[in-house]
């Protein structure tokens, strides 16, 4: 638990939440600016801030609480289906320094499916050169 983290507080019930979901080591609630309209928090509820940072018993139990909450959107709001994101540091977008998975309904009348655009390598080797880069770092891992 962190003192001053909005999702500790949420946690503590210190502040309110539109809550959808609790089990032992999770929580989710509705986000307060819904990218769409059901839009879902779930987070574990160990204060850790980056999902690479999170120990693996933490992540395996978050895991099938998304899906089960993901279902729940599926089912719940008769979405088509879903965006699921995770924001680590602030170049990355994360605002809030607890680990949380954004689960976003989609529906077959969305015009944008997903707000990002494809990109380019310069060529063959550029692409091998960062599969390299990170198949060392995950041996050393
Ligand atoms: P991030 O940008 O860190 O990936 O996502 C943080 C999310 O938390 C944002 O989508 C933001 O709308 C949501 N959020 C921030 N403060 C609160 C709050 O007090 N209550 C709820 N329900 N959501 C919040
Ligand atoms: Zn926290």
């Amino acid at each position: 638990m962190s003192e001053n983290c909005i999702f500790c507080r949420i946690i503590r019930g210190e502040l309110p939440c539109e809550k959808v979901y609790e089990d032992e080591h999770n929580v989710a609630f509705l986000d307060i600016a819904p990218v769409r309209k059901g839009h879902t928090l779930v987070i574990p509820k160990a204060h850790h801030e980056r999902l690479y940072e999170t120990p693996a018993p933490v992540l395996q139990r978050l895991m099938p609480a998304v899906a089960r909450v993901a279902r729940a959107l599926v089912h719940g709001l008769e979405a088509d289906g879903m965006n699921i994101t995770q924001a680590n540091g602030p170049v990355a977008g994360q605002v809030v320094p607890h680990v949380h998975v954004h689960l976003v309904p989609r529906f077959a009348s969305d015009a944008e499916p997903r707000n990002w655009h494809p990109g380019a390598y310069a060529d063959r080797a550029e692409m091998a050169e960062y599969g390299a880069r990170i198949r060392a770092a995950v041996k050393a891992d």
